[in-house]
């Protein structure tokens, strides 16, 4: 197997493998350019889907989640390898585990205090609970 000889925008070659008897990998092959270009559509669609779930996400989150697409199309394109967006992943998974962890103790607290200290109704809760930014 060789690698795709598509030069990339940024001058670099593309470090994806071509398609067996072909110049190009899948994204930039001709042959396969109305498979990539559709793809590509699915692509932007999921990502629209993904924008405005961000939009609701603390910054950090929203950060967290640009570099994880950012990685997948390096890995896609063979710029990252494999193993370290893996270890990507699994560091970013555990980030997220972590950020609900935290919420879900400043709901627990909120509870408590509302139980302990608050006037008992959902307003003197909502108004205890605090979103973590
Ligand atoms: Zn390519």
């Amino acid at each position: 197997m060789s690698l795709c000889e598509t030069i990339r925008s940024n001058g670099d070659q593309c470090r994806a493998q071509a398609l067996p008897d072909r110049v190009g990998c899948w994204a930039h092959d001709p042959g396969s350019r109305e498979k990539a270009d559709a793809a590509r559509r699915k692509g932007g669609e999921n990502r629209s889907t993904l924008v405005r779930a961000t939009r609701r996400m603390p910054r950090d989150m929203k950060d967290l989640s640009r570099r994880i697409l950012e990685a997948f199309d390096q890995v896609a394109t063979g710029e990252r390898a494999p193993d370290r967006a893996h270890a990507m992943a699994r560091l970013a998974a555990v980030y997220v585990q972590l950020h609900q962890a935290g919420e879900v103790d400043a709901r627990i607290e909120a509870l408590e205090q509302a139980a302990n200290g608050g006037n008992g109704t959902l307003a003197g809760l909502v108004s205890t609970y605090r979103r973590p930014s």
